[in-house]
């Protein structure tokens, strides 16, 4: 069964502006910033701005127009931040750990996008 929702996780802290964040995009559905340790030239998070521990309760609960919107905003960012083929740019990766062995840390859904060099294979062995 999926873990309930813990209201002090960090990111929820980020979403309630009680800790700093170097954001980089906002709407009613999504709040985009950049990582504190970064895996890329750009690695950029995107969280839903209601309480979903991972991919899979937001997927189960979440109302369509939140799925929507949220998605629509991850694509916002990278065309924002330059990345996307369809405005002229290198492309990019997005990415969810959801759960113990994708080694999620932070129990709040949050989506990686990476970008800015080539970014080698999808998965270290
Ligand atoms: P995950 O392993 O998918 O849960 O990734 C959690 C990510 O959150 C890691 O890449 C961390 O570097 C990042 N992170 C943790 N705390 C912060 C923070 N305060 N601001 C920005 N990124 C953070």
């Amino acid at each position: 069964m999926a873990e309930p929702y813990d209201h002090d996780n960090i990111f929820a802290k980020i979403l309630r502006g009680e800790i700093p964040a170097k954001k980089v995009f906002e709407d009613p559905f999504a709040l985009a910033f950049h990582d504190i340790n970064p895996q890329a030239p750009v690695h950029v998070l995107v969280i839903p701005k209601g309480a979903y521990v991972s991919l899979d309760d937001f997927l189960d609960d979440a109302p369509d127009a939140q799925v929507t919107g949220f998605f629509r905003a991850v694509g916002k960012v990278a065309r924002e931040l330059g990345l996307a083929e369809s405005q002229g740019g290198p492309g990019f990766r997005v990415l969810s750990n959801a759960g113990g062995d994708a080694h999620q840390e932070v129990p709040h859904l949050h989506v990686h996008l990476f970008g800015g060099r080539p970014l080698g294979p999808m998965l270290v062995k």
